[in-house]
């Protein structure tokens, strides 16, 4: 084939491709067109997910008639005068609108301040009307139907409309936050109506609006952030360590008014919570940094989501720097040090099982499920009750158990002899729970520290996920229906995989605007926080929904739940109940480690412990 130009209409759509991904980029460049205009209200709305039609309406400057068609032909923009290194909106490249109007129908409604009339222009798979007469107020109203029906290959990579329409009130709520002098609106039939009022600009409007968004409870739980380097500035909030969530999703940063996602933010809040958050735990954080437009190439991408910084470094230290600083001031340690010298003769118990432990995998899992004689360790069926149902559980209890097995060694000579057995197994027998969390066995040669908490939620990862195999997991009744109330579009996610979630034993259902009812739970967690359970779930769907393949979504919905099935450390646990949990981890592959990678014991060896005396 000869080399020839391609078509207008083809050079827009493959433009699309990179512009217009789904639904949601569309929102995103409509409203960024209407705050580039100068828009005090942006009203959106959508019907199916946003495929069918998409509506943005604003009160911004307009577009004067002379100018319509060509604020639908490629390359045409009012925002860029002649220098790509000082760009203060947040469109610059011209090509959103011709863009959408290559792939779907578009049409455009507009009137300036000083004109008396409006006028329409429409764009149709790329085929242009003429500019009509219409009537309207001041401002811009853009309507875009059909998306993708003239390319109907990306139609088919569509997520459903509840997953689309919950991607679009994503896309609104990061740029609102940006914006808190203006007033959003999203509505339609595919969703609940989210009403964002205007505050006002400004460090108290800016929080106000992330309340708004995040829920009221956020401002309670965050520190304000304030910090300036080599003409840098960062301002924003984050939470306080013990306000986290199981996903980076709440974690929106901007960079000179721009909502983007960026890899070096990220690592750098990473970074900077590293030593008082948990690995599977992440802040909430809102950040944004103003800098010179000419330091930060904003041109990386065509969805201008990505940004690229002159000096990295900077910004990276900036933020931890600047995180770690207001963290310290608010009156949490950021750091402990100490013991590092003896922590180096431990070693971790994963690394010994891999050299011929008990469990090195022949087993099936169904069979070690069974040899794991799992319900002997279910919370709930215990004899002994959890810390927390307070009353009459005290100390005498505690301090019979300390004088178990402790001081009795001579005095029951049977269990001596059980012990004698226990010592040749591989994590030994127990011999004392210290810090109400920590098991501590004896071997024949080393001593044996268990992290119960750690180790419980494993097998409970393990069970559950045998059971998934093999049979529904058995659920208890709720005596009422416990009800949690969650944002909207967290309440459909779950609605949306209620059916996965029976599998494993959670029975909910919708229960009004922004609330799921809790029927039912896993038996095989026992008693157990059904809010915080069910708040963990909505973050790992979230998160996950962009992986999706069935057994992954499964497993982590698995090693979720087992989060809250564990036995919590401060449980008290009685010598057989300690021994059992030695046992069932001997049979249970892949116990060595908790499901966020930590290790459940540590093994220090008797040689070893002789060298830290000086004995050797
Ligand atoms: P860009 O935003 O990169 O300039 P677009 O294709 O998104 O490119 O828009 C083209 C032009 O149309 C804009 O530069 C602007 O002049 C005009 N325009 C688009 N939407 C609006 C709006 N809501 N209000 C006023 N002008 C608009
Ligand atoms: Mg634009």
């Amino acid at each position: 084939m000869p080399i020839r130009q391609l078509s207008e209409t083809m050079i827009n759509q493959i433009a699309a491709g990179e512009v217009i991904e789904r639904p949601a980029s569309v929102v995103k460049e409509l409203v960024e067109n209407a705050l580039d205009a100068g828009a005090s209200r942006v009203e959106i709305v959508t019907v199916g997910g946003g495929l069918n039609l998409i509506r943005v309406s604003d009160d911004g400057s307009g577009i004067p008639e002379k100018e319509l068609a060509l604020a639908i032909a490629r390359h045409c923009t009012s925002k860029l005068a002649d220098d790509i290194h000082d760009i203060r909106s947040l469109g610059f490249r011209g090509e959103a609108l011709p863009s959408i109007g290559s792939v779907a129908r578009l049409s455009i409604r507009s009137r300036t301040t000083s004109s008396e009339n409006a006028a329409e222009i429409g764009i149709d798979g790329g085929r242009v009307s003429a500019v009509r007469p219409a009537a309207a107020n001041r401002g811009t109203t853009v309507e875009v139907r059909d998306l993708f029906f003239a390319t109907p290959a990306r139609l088919k990579f569509m997520k459903g409309e509840r997953a689309e329409s919950s991607a679009i009130g994503d896309v609104v709520k990061r740029i609102a936050i940006a914006f808190p002098a203006v007033r959003f609106t999203l509505a339609g039939p595919d969703r609940s109506t989210l009403e964002l009022p205007a505050t006002e600009d400004g460090p108290e409007g800016r929080l106000r609006r992330v309340a708004q968004v995040m829920g009221a409870d956020f401002p309670d739980n965050a520190i304000a952030i304030d910090a300036m380097r080599d003409g840098v500035h960062l301002v924003g909030h984050v939470s306080v360590p013990s306000f986290t969530r199981a996903n980076a999703l709440q974690q929106y940063a901007y960079v000179n008014g721009r909502p983007v996602r960026d890899k070096l933010i990220a690592g750098a809040i990473r970074g900077a919570f590293a030593d008082v958050l948990p690995r599977d735990r992440h802040a909430v954080t809102v950040l944004f940094l103003t800098l010179d437009p000419a330091i930060v190439d904003v041109n990386v991408h065509p969805a201008k989501a990505d940004v690229r910084f002159r000096d990295p470094g900077l910004v990276r230290g900036l933020i931890v720097g600047a995180i770690r600083e207001a963290l310290a001031n608010a009156g949490i340690r950021a750091a402990t040090t100490g013991a590092a010298g003896m922590m180096a003769a431990f070693r971790p118990g994963a690394a010994s099982y891999a050299h011929g432990g008990p469990a090195n995998g022949h087993r099936s899992y169904e069979a070690a499920y069974r040899a794991s004689g799992f319900s002997g360790f279910d919370p709930a069926r215990s004899p002994q009750r959890p810390l927390d149902m307070g009353d009459g559980f005290g100390e005498d209890e505690q301090a019979a158990f300390d004088a178990g097995p402790l001081h009795s060694a001579d005095a029951r000579a049977g269990q001596n002899e059980a012990a004698e057995t226990l010592l040749g197994t591989a994590l030994g027998a127990a011999r004392a729970q210290v810090h109400e969390n920590y098991i501590v066995a004896q071997t024949r040669d080393s001593l044996v520290i268990v992290d119960q908490h750690a180790a419980h939620e494993r097998l409970v990862y393990e069970a559950l996920k045998n059971a998934l195999h093999s049979r529904a997991v058995p659920s208890q009744m709720l005596l009422l229906p416990e009800i949690v109330d969650l944002s909207e579009e967290d309440a459909e996610r779950l609605a949306i995989h209620s059916e996965t979630l029976a599998r494993f034993g959670l029975g909910i259902e919708r229960f009004g605007p922004g609330a799921v009812a809790v029927r039912e739970t896993p038996s095989m967690l026992g008693e157990t926080n059904v809010q915080q359970l069910v708040r963990d779930l909505a973050d790992e769907i979230a998160d996950n929904d962009t992986v999706d393949t069935l057994k992954e979504r499964l497993d982590k919905i698995a090693a979720t739940m087992a989060c809250h099935g564990s036995v919590r450390s401060g449980r008290l646990l009685k010598p057989e109940e300690m021994n059992a949990l030695l046992r069932q981890m001997e049979a249970t592959p892949g116990s060595g480690t908790c499901n966020h990678g930590r290790p459940t014991y540590i093994e220090l060896k008797l040689a070893d412990i002789e060298r830290l005396f000086g004995r050797r």
